[in-house]
């Protein structure tokens, strides 16, 4: 009997997506090429990204806060070998858990790379190169992104890493030179220098954070800046020799100009990801993509051919786990008859640094681009009661609200649990709710979500506490 759908690919995107179909009562498989469940998220992504910022955090803490709190420990030694299980542990876990879930909603599942050989026909060609076709109503393809390759800079995940082998180094580099200012070379950088490494960032524009709103980028750029991480913007590097002891990146200003060397023990390249449409047959088969490899879909995850859809990272839109969750979601739904949808302008996207940083909805760069007429109001943690007793007072949340009718259009947060904080206000802006709303909601006190609160009072020019 033929499957309802086939899914390719188990990262959140993918392994969502089967469980979804498998609750609606469709007979579903999931195709997975790599030997363990959860996709980049999971196995080199978000999960164990997160250990390491977990734990180099309290390192950090236990070695400058502890004092001024009036704990006395000795100097925090580091044991990055057990520190590196400590966050093997945690992706195992995780794993394990996407395994147990199929087996509990009876998804099967196929070890092999999976190829769209037409409609309703999944090739799957195992490790041993052995093939077989399994037959199916509905294909997803859920494949997936990739490192984005930098020419000149040949990654050996060694001592030229992607953010895969930054995830694992075997031992703190004295120097760390990272090649873009996005969310994961940020995120990485800060893991490298909390455990001891001097960190550089090399960035193409003139700002950190490329499509995030500009206020935001600049202070976070300060903070991180006070934290010991050098930037030097509106650089780029054209090459890195790896033949001697330390590498040689040669930096030249983005504008083009005179050349110049920095030495660094290793070489993250984190300028991006690319989706991975590559091997899956996708021509062939008559799946149209975009100018950037991007698998095209209309606003029902629809691709080009009848019965074969696609979600995540490897269609348009921001690469991240939750979004492509939505999408699996929305999209078995769709296929199963119901009414599947993401709402994306509602989409939160957090960087788990220290501060954090969390934003939804549009920045205030967009809405002044787009000439939207907005109302801001902007509350800094210098002021909330928990923050300051924390002694965790860096940063601020800033509401934008559409100046007739007072609904949400965007907020973002620089300060210590912004990704918990942007919760909240998702909830709200998802509900269509007005910057009014939100001042009039109980806040339990002291909490850092005062700090919203009053944000949304500024909009009003009614903040208590400033
Ligand atoms: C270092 C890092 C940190 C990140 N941190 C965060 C974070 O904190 N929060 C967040 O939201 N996002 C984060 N992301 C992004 C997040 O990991 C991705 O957005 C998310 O994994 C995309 O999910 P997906 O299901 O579309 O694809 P993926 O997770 O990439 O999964 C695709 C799966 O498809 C498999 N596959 C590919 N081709 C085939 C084939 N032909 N046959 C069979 N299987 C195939 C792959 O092996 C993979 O398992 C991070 C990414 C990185 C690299």
């Amino acid at each position: 009997m033929p499957y309802d759908l086939v899914v390719i690919g188990s990262g959140p995107g993918g392994y969502v997506c089967a469980i979804r179909a498998a609750q609606l009562g469709l007979k579903t498989a999931v195709v997975e090429k790599d030997k363990t469940f959860g996709g980049t998220c999971l196995n080199v992504g978000c999960i164990p990204s997160k250990a390491l910022l977990y734990a180099s955090e309290l390192f950090e803490e236990a070695g400058h806060k502890f004092a001024a709190m009036g704990i006395g420990v000795p100097a925090p030694k580091l044991d990055l070998a057990r520190m590196m299980k400590f966050k093997d542990e945690g992706v195992e876990g995780n794993v394990k858990g996407v395994d147990f879930l199929f087996k509990k909603n009876k998804v099967d599942t196929f070890q092999g790379t999976g190829r769209v050989a037409g409609a309703g026909k999944v090739e799957v060609t195992g490790a041993d190169g052995k093939k077989q076709t399994l037959d199916t109503k509905n294909i997803v393809i859920a494949t997936g992104s990739d490192v984005a390759r930098l020419n000149g800079v040949d990654i050996d995940e060694k001592r030229i890493v992607s953010s895969t082998g930054a995830l694992t180094l075997g031992a703190v580099p004295k120097k760390l030179l990272v090649i873009g200012a996005g969310v994961i070379g940020l995120e990485l950088g800060s893991v490298w220098r909390r455990l001891g490494a001097e960190v550089e960032v090399i960035e193409f524009l003139d700002r950190i954070l490329p499509g995030m709103d500009s206020e935001v980028a600049r202070q976070f750029q300060r903070i991180l800046e006070k934290q010991g991480i050098k930037f030097r913007l509106a650089h780029k590097v054209t090459g890195v020799d790896s033949k001697g002891k330390t590498l040689k990146a040669s930096v030249q200003p983005a504008a083009g100009g005179k050349s110049e060397i920095v030495e660094a023990d290793v070489v993250l390249v984190s300028i991006g990801r690319v989706p991975y449409s590559e091997g899956l047959g996708l021509k062939e088969a008559g799946v149209a993509l975009d100018d950037k490899g991007r698998v095209k879909v209309d606003g029902h995850f629809r691709t080009s051919v009848p019965g074969v859809f696609a979600i995540g990272d490897v269609i348009a839109g921001p690469m991240l786990a939750h979004k492509a969750e939505d999408e699996g979601i929305a999209a078995a739904e769709i296929i199963a008859g119901q009414a599947g949808h993401v709402n994306y302008d509602a989409i939160p996207n957090v960087i788990y640094t220290y501060p954090e940083v969390a934003t939804v909805g549009r920045s205030e760069d967009e809405l002044k681009q787009a000439g939207v007429a907005y109302k801001a109001g902007k509350f800094p943690f210098t002021a909330n009661g928990r923050a300051k007793v924390n002694k965790t007072s860096e940063g601020f949340v800033k509401i934008l609200a559409d100046a007739k009718s007072d609904r949400v259009l965007g907020v973002h947060i620089v300060g210590a649990d912004a990704g918990t904080l942007i919760g909240e206000v998702t909830l709200a802006m998802e509900f269509g709710a007005a910057a009014e709303d939100i001042a009039r909601t109980c806040h339990a006190h002291p909490t850092l979500s005062e700090a919203v609160k009053e944000a949304a009072l500024a909009v009003d020019g009614r903040p208590i506490h400033m």
